[in-house]
């Protein structure tokens, strides 16, 4: 893993405490869709290592992003939603084996909570830019429609390719979609799948994994299909 020193290209609230970092790719840092990265340092401020997944794609050669939620009281994610424009950072990377592989026959469930969205995103863009073929849904839980992270662009993904299904899951609130936990709707559409060939990608808490692996198991998906991320 090689360590890296970028400049911070913008940064922006997109959803309440949620920001997206866009950092300059440096030419020799490649990655796959759904890797992350350790910050390593901040400069002028005090060296920590924290994972971040990486939500871009490897197409995307100017910069990558992060899309960091600030946990309150936190050491590190603080001090990265408060980053400006031009600061530099330090990071290693990447890492993890949370991709996916091309050769895939079946159909994809993703399934993520929170900020699990950002490897998840990284890995549905990736799919679909690079032509895969297949049915693509994702269950994305979140409270209510205002904590949508990239609510505009998984819609715009959604209008372009007929193969993806974009399904947000609302916790605490009403409306006319999909009610309750993340994984309550799976349910229902792993009839329509052939759960022998799907594969999964599950990113979020470890709580929500490991049920959502618990749901899976029992409705047919087969174990050797299924990939996770705990963030
Ligand atoms: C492989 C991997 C990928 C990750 N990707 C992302 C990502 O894309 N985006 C992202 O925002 N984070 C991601 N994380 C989590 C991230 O690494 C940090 O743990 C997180 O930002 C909190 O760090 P902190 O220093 O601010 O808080 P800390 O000082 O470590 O923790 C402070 C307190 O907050 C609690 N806490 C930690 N995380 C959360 C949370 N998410 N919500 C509520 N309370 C919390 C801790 O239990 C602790 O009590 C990832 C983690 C892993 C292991």
């Amino acid at each position: 893993m090689n360590t890296f020193r970028v400049k911070v290209l913008e940064i922006q609230e997109n959803v309440p405490n949620v920001f997206f970092i866009r950092l300059e790719r440096p030419k020799n840092f490649k990655f796959q869709a759904g890797q992350f990265i350790f910050i390593k340092k901040i400069v002028n401020q005090i060296p920590a290592i924290r994972a971040y997944s990486i939500s871009t794609t490897p197409q995307q050669k100017e910069y990558f992003e992060l899309c960091v939620k600030k946990v309150s009281g936190g050491k590190v994610s603080p001090i990265l939603c408060s980053l400006k424009k031009n600061q530099i950072l330090e990071f290693k990377g990447p890492a993890g084996r949370f991709t996916l592989d091309k050769d895939i026959k079946g159909e994809l469930v993703l399934a993520a909570t929170g900020t699990g969205i950002s490897a998840i995103k990284g890995i549905l863009v990736n799919a679909l830019e690079t032509g895969f073929k297949n049915q693509i849904y994702l269950f994305f839980g979140v409270k209510t429609q205002k904590h949508i992270i990239y609510r505009k662009e998984l819609e715009k993904q959604k209008k372009k390719y007929k193969n993806f299904h974009f399904i947000p899951v609302l916790s605490r609130e009403n409306w006319v979609g999909e009610k309750g936990h993340v994984q309550d709707p799976i349910k229902k559409y792993a009839k329509k799948l052939n759960l022998n060939e799907t594969h999964m990608f599950i990113c979020g808490i470890p709580l929500m994994v490991q049920e959502t692996k618990k749901l899976a198991l029992k409705l047919g998906f087969q174990e050797e299909n299924m990939h996770f991320e705990r963030c």
